[in-house]
C-alpha cells in the first residue's frame, strides 16, 4: 500500500488532523469521474440556497471503484465558520477581516468523525466533500486547494444572489499543486 506521508508539511498535517481526514491510500488518476443522482444534486443546491449568503458544506458518501466514484448520499453539515470563536480555535484564518463564513467553510472535526463512523458501519466510504461559493464562480480557490487532499471529489456549487447555479467537481492532483476538473455524470 502506498502511503502519501510526503504530501504534507507539518502545518498541513495539523490541518488534516483537525479536519480528521484519513490518509488516502488510493491513487488519483487523470480520468476520475463522479456519478451522482439528480436528487442528490438537488439536495446540495437547496442546501446552498438555504445557507446563502454563507458557504454551506457537507460530506459525500458513496462507493469507489477504479476511476469511478459513486455518490450515494450528501450529508449536510454546519459550516463551523458561522461560529467564528470556535472555528478560529480549531483552524485560524489568516485574514479574519477578509475571510469569514461567507467565503470560507470549516467542517467540525467531531461531525466529520461521526459521519465517517456511521458510514463505515453502513459499508460506505467518504468519497468527497461539497461546499458552495456565494456570489462567486464554481471554481476552487487557493484556500480550497491548500485544504484539500488528492483522490477525494470536491464539489463546488455557485450560488448567485441566493439562486444555485453551476455545480462542478474537482480532484486535487497528486503533486497537490492544482485541481483537475472531474466529470460529473448525473444519474
Ligand atoms: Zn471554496
Amino acid at each position: 500500500m502506498k502511503v502519501y506521508s510526503t504530501w504534507c508539511t507539518k502545518e498541513k498535517e495539523e490541518a488534516r488532523s483537525l479536519k480528521a481526514v484519513p490518509f488516502c491510500s488510493r491513487p488519483t488518476t487523470k480520468n476520475m469521474a463522479l456519478t451522482i443522482k439528480q436528487e442528490t444534486i438537488e439536495a446540495i443546491r437547496q442546501h446552498g440556497a438555504r445557507d446563502y449568503p454563507n458557504e454551506c458544506c457537507g460530506i459525500l458518501l458513496g462507493q469507489a471503484e477504479g476511476d469511478m466514484k459513486k455518490v450515494l448520499e450528501a450529508v449536510p453539515l454546519r459550516n463551523l465558520r458561522t461560529d467564528p470563536a470556535e472555528a478560529q480555535k480549531l483552524l485560524p484564518l489568516e485574514s479574519p477581516g477578509k475571510e469569514s463564513e461567507r467565503n470560507r467553510f470549516l467542517i467540525d472535526p467531531r461531525e466529520q468523525m461521526r459521519v465517517e463512523k456511521e458510514a463505515r458501519a453502513r459499508g460506505v466510504d467518504v468519497v468527497g466533500y461539497y461546499h458552495s461559493h456565494p456570489d462567486h464562480p464554481a471554481r476552487p480557490s487557493n484556500y480550497d486547494r491548500d485544504h484539500a487532499w488528492p483522490w477525494y471529489s470536491y464539489v463546488i456549487l455557485s450560488v448567485a444572489k441566493g439562486q444555485p447555479t453551476d455545480l462542478t467537481s474537482w480532484v486535487l492532483a497528486e503533486n497537490r499543486e492544482q485541481f483537475d476538473s472531474e466529470t460529473v455524470e448525473i444519474l
